[in-house]
């Protein structure tokens, strides 16, 4: 098969454009995708310094190489989640990634807070991925604050937004299909636009970019994800994909065209108030993440107290 775009050989056939690349050129036609996908929505409009939430993965790695690339300010954040020797493995590469190319690189750690997603866990029985979404939107959201930046930029790829929008229709979250959109504007002045430049990039097209640039990205799914919904429902769209190639893109681009609007004036209002503990946007006393952190703190107290009923037990 010859490229596309030089007739050289081709290294990756891309069904869902009918198109094969070469090395060079697919690199071009990525990056340039990226682009007309950032200029079309406007995400990055007024914005002089992007924090690029990093995990280590292909996706989060291959948008920092992109932004840089095409002459962004950007400033990397990564959330060490205390997941065992995942996270270990997920911290050392982002670090290598970015020392070898200089880039600033800001890290967090859950575990140093005393809030490893495992204790979260235990601590509030709701599902590993809640509590870590919950931490994860709280410490992105007070890094871009601190780090003075006007953008938050994650690596969510048209696979992740195709797999959450079959999730939405399938339930009706209308609250949810409302807000799913690649630019969501801030709703506090303490809180910045969140984007995903990837929103139109496959998975297979964000893997090829990371490879083919040399990117070294962390290849393993996070333990707790195992079995989640989400990989259901990527499943039954890679079927339908392979079945019908494009199926994704026309899938998120078209609701974005024209489902979306249908569903905005559900959109919720604003944070009304701010944490009492951490000062972020909160709708009650305390923010989600702050409730988080009570109920885990909560949990050791009443954990060491039992402990301690035992070993007296145990002496008298
Ligand atoms: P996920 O929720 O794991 O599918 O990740 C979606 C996006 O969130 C990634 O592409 C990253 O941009 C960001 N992200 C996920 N985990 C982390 C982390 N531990 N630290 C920083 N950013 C992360
Ligand atoms: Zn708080």
């Amino acid at each position: 098969m010859k490229c596309t775009r030089c007739r050289e050989p081709a290294e990756i056939h891309l069904r869902a454009h009918n198109s094969a690349f070469c090395r060079e050129c697919f690199v071009f036609f990525f990056r340039r995708r990226v682009q007309k996908a950032v200029e079309r929505t406007g995400m990055f409009e007024g914005c002089s310094r992007i924090l690029v939430a990093v995990s280590g993965g292909k996706d989060s790695l291959a948008l920092w190489d992109v932004l840089a690339e095409a002459g962004h300010t950007t400033v990397g954040y990564h959330l060490a989640l205390g997941i065992g020797s995942y996270s270990d493995h997920s911290l050392e590469t982002t670090r290598r990634f970015a020392s070898e190319r200089g880039f600033e690189l800001h890290v967090d750690s859950l575990a140093e807070e005393g809030l490893a997603v495992p204790d979260m866990m235990r601590a509030t029985r709701r599902p590993a991925c809640a509590a870590c979404g919950t931490a994860k939107r709280h410490h992105f959201d007070t890094a871009a604050l601190h780090l003075g930046c006007d953008a938050i930029a994650t690596g969510h790829n048209l696979d992740d937004e195709a797999a959450r929008l079959l999730g939405n229709v399938l339930h009706w979250q209308m609250d949810h299909l409302a807000r799913q959109r690649p630019i969501m504007q801030p709703t506090h002045e303490k809180f910045v636009r969140k984007v995903k430049p990837l929103y139109l990039t496959s998975e297979l097209e964000t893997a090829t970019y990371a490879f083919m640039r040399g990117i070294d990205y962390v290849v393993d799914e996070c333990p707790n994800a195992v079995g989640a919904t989400q990989l259901t429902y990527k499943a039954m769209l890679d079927r339908l994909e392979s079945a019908s190639p494009g199926t994704k893109l026309s899938f998120v681009r078209d609701f974005l065209e024209r489902g979306v609007d249908a569903f905005a004036a559900r959109e919720g209002g604003s944070a009304g108030t701010s944490c009492q503990q951490c000062g972020m946007p909160s709708y009650g006393l305390l923010c989600s993440f702050c409730s988080l952190r009570e109920a885990v703190a909560r949990k050791a107290a009443s954990a060491a107290a039992t402990s301690a009923g035992t070993a007296r037990a145990h002496d008298s």
